[in-house]
Parts: C-alpha cells; structure tokens; sequence
C-alpha cells in the first residue's frame, strides 16, 4: 500500500469519526439511564423453547402465535417454491418482478379477508408507509389514534398531511374532532390499530366506520396483531366486527401469525390498481422473494381448512392470564393473546427480566419507555400454540418466584 495515501485516508477517518463522537455519547447515555437493551442472538428456529447463550430457553416473546414460522408444510412450500422461482424476484413489481406466485396470494388474501382485491407489499411496515402517502397530502388531515404503531406514524409523516391524534380508544374524542375539523379541508382518514401490541386490547372498529360515514372520511385498519388470531379461522379484525364490507382500507402482515415475511393491503379493486400506480414500495422496492409469498399462501391455506392452531393459541392464552392473576401478577386488560405483565417501574421490570432470563431460563423481553409510556414499564408475554400447558405452567411459577423476591407480588 501507497504509505502516504494510508496515512491520508488514516486521517481522513479519524476526521469523520471525531464527527460521529456524538454517537458514542448518545449511547453512553441510553446505558446509564437503562435503556440500552443488549439484542439477545437466536441460536436455533422459533419454538417454544429456543436456544441462546448455548442454552435452551423458554421463548416467551415471539409474534408467532401460531407455530407457523416453523412449520414443516410451510417451510416445504417455501422450499419448493424457491426450487420454481429461485431466490430473489429480480426487480420491483411494476418492471419484471411480478412473478404468478405474487398473483395467486393477493387473490389468496382477499378471498381470506373477505374484500374485493388486495396488494403485497415485502412488509408491514412498507405497506403503511407505501399507501398512507398515496390516499392523503398537505391538504388532507388524518385522523390517528394515540398508539397508533410506528409505521403508521411514518406513514402519516411522510403525507405530509395534517395530524390530529385521538385519545386511545375514546370514540367521543374522535368524534369530536372529526366534527371540529375545518369544513374547507380536502381529503379525511381515520387510521388506528386493530389490536394495539403493547397492551392486547383492541379499537373499536364498527364505530371507527360509523364516525367515519358520517364525516365523510376513509377508514383504515393496521391489523398486524389481529391476523390468525382474530374472527373466524383466524381472519382477523373485520372478520370479528362483521365488518369486512365497510371498511376501506385493512392492511396487514404475514411476519406475525402468519408466520413469514410481508405486508398486505386489502381493499376495492380501483384502491388496489391505483396503488399500484402510486405506491413507492410497489414502484421502487424489489418485489416479495417467491418463498416468502409461497409460505405465506400456504399458511393461509391451513388457515382456511383448519382452525385448530387458532383454538389452541386462545386456550393458551387464557390459560397463561388466568395462571398469573392467581399468582398475583396484573396483566392490564388484554382481550387478545398479548399478555402484559405490568410492573411500572423500569429498573424492576429489567431486573424481572434478567433474573428470568439467568436463574430461569425464561426469555420474557422488558418492554420501557419510550416504547411505552414512563411508568407503565411491563414484561410483554406472547403465548403461542407452540406452548404446552407444562411450558405456561413452568412460566407461571418462574413469574411467580422472581416475582415475590423482587417485591412484585406478595
Ligand atoms: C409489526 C407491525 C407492523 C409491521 O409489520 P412488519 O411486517 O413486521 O413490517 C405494522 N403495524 C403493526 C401494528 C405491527 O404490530
């Protein structure tokens, strides 16, 4: 190597990274007030249990409600499709990424979901913020629920339009302003999760349509925590509300119960074929790889003829809020699956976690601010179908002895 040109280069980095020092100083201050959470490695596939550190350990904490991540018939459709397709779709959807497989699984997911026509975006969160943009601009306003999920809020950001947030779950309050919103603005929407992740409970979605008919506005549902949980076999929010013909817009993912990779919006055909003509993720973003569309169609195949998985998630679920109520624990109030284990405090609720994790081998991930308002800190628990009874059971009584140590329950 040129030794002048090294020495140039040496000093043209420690230029740049004297210019990033500030870094280091954010995360000098993340660890001192706790909230630098170290990112535990998975060492096997999602289950149950699960290996980390060389151990195995109770997962408590993966949004695979349903086992389906690591099921045999879904791994060998994804299989069988990569050996058709191959492994990447080769360019964005509007150019020559639009493989059969894409096709068969948006007409799979409107069939499911009981709506006219739906598009497949590569995730959730590319859904949200590749069609809020399209349906509203600056001279829109949007209409969002206070724990509206993050892509959501980038989605609204990147519209441009204007914000008004209502109170979580409070319909008077979305009401209202619907009602005091200025009569010369353009377009409205009203946007909210379906069931809201940190605390499991869910929106009221029929008089989300109902205010929104009234003031004229769209309405849209994130039903990211409501697939293969929710409504009949598992299809989710509207499904459950006998809503499916009144909503406008219902996205959702695959990389939850359904186990996969992906994002989905569902909604009339015009919707579908205009997003497909504005949306930036379908325009410029490498389309969905087949194997991921094709696990995700087989899911949603098992889905459709048996919804056993969905029993047994609810069973679970039950089972595991019923066990730490009796030993003490308050678990919010939860309608879904998603259990929280509230604490308050942060420091107590990382101890909580660490001890489970070191004396018990119980991987329960600590949820803090700023994911969740200060002083509301909690373990979020996500039973599965994988579980068996003996698992929650081993759960519980781990919750219940850490728990009485640390002063948390009596
Ligand atoms: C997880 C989640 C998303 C993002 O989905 P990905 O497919 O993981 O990108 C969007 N909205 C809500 C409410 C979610 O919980």
């Amino acid at each position: 190597m040129d030794y002048k040109n090294y020495n140039s280069m040496a000093k043209y980095l420690s230029m740049v990274s004297k210019g990033l020092n500030w870094v280091s100083r954010e995360i000098e201050e993340l660890k001192s007030s706790g909230r630098f959470i170290p990112i535990k490695i998975l060492q096997s596939s999602q289950g149950a249990w699960v290996k980390i550190d060389g151990k195995d350990m109770l997962n408590m904490c993966s949004n695979n409600y349903l086992g389906l991540a690591n099921d045999p018939r879904v791994k060998k459709a994804a299989i069988d499709a990569i050996e058709e397709y191959g492994v990447g779709a080769g360019a964005v959807r509007s150019i020559a990424g639009t493989e059969e497989i894409h096709i068969k699984l948006e007409e799979k997911v409107a069939k499911f979901k009981h709506m006219e026509s739906a598009l497949v975006y590569q995730g959730g969160l590319l859904a949200n913020t590749g069609t809020i943009p399209v349906l509203v601009g600056k001279e829109d306003v949007v209409f969002s629920e206070e724990l509206n999920h993050a892509s959501i809020i980038d989605g609204v950001r990147l519209s441009s339009a204007q914000r008004v947030v209502y109170k979580h779950l409070d319909m008077n309050d979305l009401e209202k302003k619907l009602r005091e919103a200025p009569k010369n603005s353009g377009k409205k929407l009203v946007i909210s999760d379906g069931v809201f992740s940190m605390d499991g409970d869910i929106t009221p979605l029929p008089e989300i349509i109902e205010n929104s008919e009234k003031y004229g506005a769209m309405s849209y549902v994130d039903d990211a925590h409501g697939e293969g949980v929710l409504g009949d076999h598992g299809r989710g929010i509207c499904d459950y509300f006998n809503v499916s013909d009144r909503i406008d817009i219902e996205m959702g993912t695959f990389s939850k119960a359904i186990g996969s990779m992906g994002g989905f919006v569902a909604g009339s055909s015009d919707l579908i074929e205009y997003l497909k003509r504005k949306s930036r993720p379908f325009l410029f973003s490498s389309a969905l790889n087949a194997g991921d569309a094709a696990a995700v169609l087989k899911s949603i195949e098992i889905l459709e003829s048996d919804d056993s998985l969905v029993r047994k998630l609810w069973d679970n679920s039950d089972y595991l809020k019923r066990g730490l109520n009796e030993a003490g624990f308050n678990t919010g109030h939860s309608k879904t699956p998603i259990t929280p284990v509230m604490v308050g405090d942060e420091k107590k609720t990382l101890e909580l976690s660490d001890r489970l994790f070191r004396e018990k081998n119980v991987f329960a991930s600590p949820i803090v601010y700023p994911t969740v308002p200060s002083g509301t800190a909690r373990i979020r628990l996500m039973p599965s179908a994988l579980h068996s009874k003996k698992d929650l059971d081993y759960a519980i009584s781990s919750f219940s002895d850490i728990g009485k140590r640390l002063g948390i329950t009596k």
